[in-house]
């Protein structure tokens, strides 16, 4: 038994409580107003949150500013050796948990294996393998091509065979595949309906790149539980209502057209997309988050100037629109849990949750730089920064 005693910040209903965090084999058990007294006992200072969740990553990308002609030009080896380098950068920012969102050969699925063995220290790792997208869709080049719900399903089976924990459909277009229109409809809602299931039948949950509101709301009615960028045409009713009514997740991804739009040397195709639809992106999170849309953190990290880790960033884009602070530490913990599909599990100080924590210098119920001062980080109980 383990007991963390220090002032707490508790996502769930926002309060700010000193006492004992009592943990076993990892987990908490209880939360005390004073320590139990047998077991050891490490004394905290600052505010202890939940390890943080960043619920949209693509860890074989670097977050230079051409990311996937740098990940084709390199052999596959350097790229899961950088991988590894960035699960260490992580855990330093107090993030304990991520969601791999696609990668080169489907290779974070590996990488989440091999932090729960032991052989890498790093973040839990939640990976969907291979994005699905349809023959020359968005993310083709480096996903399976998919067309069809026999086919969709067929691969969706495959990624969860060798080990996915969660599956990416594109429902839309991007701004990273060149020739590709960013918020043109791709997959069919049979097909994303398809994809949704075979997920669901697992637990895992289902994410959709979406950008134009017709792809947006056929991946909700198509039962996939995240939404990732959301950032096309102004969303109507419908839309907010249908986010509600399946219980879906909004992954805004701000850190990404930020990066785009702020950094040199992007390709032009890139930035022109971006430019198009950035002022909507942020308009259509705030508009979202007024509506009752719960929104998870998720940055993008690794597409250009969106660098491993880039968290603290999105969670500032998110307080500078006018996101309360209370529901920017929700978006980086209960709510990217869900995301996660790891609800309870992480991104809470309840009972049962592994006890990851990260001890940040300052409030960040009084301002989003609190995020920028980690000072400590817990995985399952054991110091991990400092080691
Ligand atoms: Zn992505």
């Amino acid at each position: 038994m383990r007991t963390f005693v220090g002032t707490f910040v508790f996502p769930e209903t926002g309060e700010v409580n000193t006492g004992a965090l009592v943990v076993e084999e990892g987990r908490v058990v209880a939360f005390e107003k004073k320590a139990p007294a047998k077991g050891e006992r490490v004394a905290l200072s600052g505010f202890v949150v939940p390890g943080l969740i960043d619920a949209h990553v693509h860890l074989s990308f670097s977050g230079g500013p051409d990311p996937v002609a740098e990940m084709e030009a390199e052999p596959k080896e350097a790229t899961l050796l950088r991988a590894a380098g960035y699960l260490r950068a992580y855990l330093k920012a107090g993030v304990t948990a991520v969601r791999d969102l696609g990668s080169r050969d489907g290779m974070a699925v590996g990488l989440a294996y091999a932090v729960e063995k032991g052989l890498i220290p790093g973040p839990r790792v939640v990976a969907a393998g291979l994005v699905l997208t349809p023959t020359g869709g968005h993310g083709h080049r480096h996903g399976v091509e998919v067309d069809g719900p026999d086919a969709v399903r067929r691969a969706a089976r495959g990624e969860f065979k060798r080990g996915a924990r969660a599956l990416k459909l594109m429902a839309t277009g991007g701004v990273m595949t060149p020739g590709v229109e960013a918020g043109a409809p791709m997959f069919e809602e049979e097909e994303l309906r398809a994809g949704a299931r075979e997920a669901e039948k697992r637990g895992a949950p289902s994410a959709a790149h979406a950008q134009g509101l017709f792809g947006i709301k056929a991946a909700l009615r198509a039962g996939v539980k995240t939404i990732e960028h959301g950032a096309f045409d102004r969303w109507d009713e419908e839309a907010f209502r249908l986010f509600k009514q399946k219980s879906a997740l909004l992954v805004p991804t701000l850190a990404a057209p930020d990066g785009i739009l702020r950094g040199e040397g992007v390709p032009a195709f890139m930035v022109e997309k971006t430019k198009k639809i950035a002022e909507r992106h942020r308009e259509n999170t705030l508009e979202a988050w007024r509506a009752g849309v719960t929104i998870a953190a998720g940055t993008d990290a690794g597409t250009p100037h969106n660098p491993h880790p880039n968290l603290a960033r999105e969670l500032e884009l998110l307080a500078a629109l006018g996101v309360p602070l209370e529901d920017v530490l929700r978006a980086a913990t209960v709510h990217a849990a869900r995301a996660l599909g790891m609800e309870g599990a992480i991104g809470t100080l309840e009972p049962g949750a592994w006890a990851d924590l990260a001890v940040l210098g300052e409030n960040p119920l009084r301002t989003a730089r609190a995020y920028r001062r980690v000072e400590a980080v817990f995985k399952a109980g054991t110091p991990l920064h400092p080691a």
